[in-house]
């Protein structure tokens, strides 16, 4: 299942855990001079908790969020679209911008993370649009801890 979802402004957590799962997501924050709902192909899955854009698009695409809580709105997701593990490939988009990230090679990150983090690591990810650089820390094992715990829902 190749899923990928347009997020109003008001769910820019449920955006970022979208990514997280490797899920290409546009957030509208990213998008200010123009109506993120128009920008989107037809493929694309909107998310929103705004009444009036449910009444407004008759789209079989749009989810309408109930929630408050960013990983109870996930889980809405998750159900809603039966959603599997084997679906997702976290940590493999930048959470920045968007873009799919590639492993690089540790010296090549040298002078662009602190020292004591290229000291303590080894497997280094960067974002090919804007050059973020990503390392495995406490918030991936958190993350993943979250992950786990979604799939057994
Ligand atoms: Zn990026």
């Amino acid at each position: 299942m190749n899923l990928c979802f347009a997020a109003e402004i008001t769910l820019g957590k449920l955006a970022k855990w979208l990514r997280i799962l490797g899920f290409d997501t546009l957030y509208e924050s990213d998008f200010p001079n123009s109506n993120l709902f128009d920008l989107s192909d037809p493929e694309r899955i909107l998310l929103t908790r705004t009444q009036s854009i449910r009444k407004k698009i008759s789209s079989p695409n749009l989810i309408f969020i109930k929630s408050d809580h960013p990983f109870e709105q996930l889980k809405e997701v998750i159900v809603a679209l039966d959603v599997k593990r084997t679906d997702t490939r976290p940590f493999s988009r930048c959470l920045r911008c968007n873009t799919p990230i590639e492993a690089v090679d540790k010296d090549s990150v040298r002078n662009d993370v602190p020292d004591y983090i290229w000291e303590t690591h080894n497997a280094f990810q960067v974002c090919i649009k804007c050059r973020k650089i990503f390392w495995p820390g406490s918030h991936t094992r958190r993350s993943m801890n979250l992950i786990n715990e979604l799939f057994e829902l």
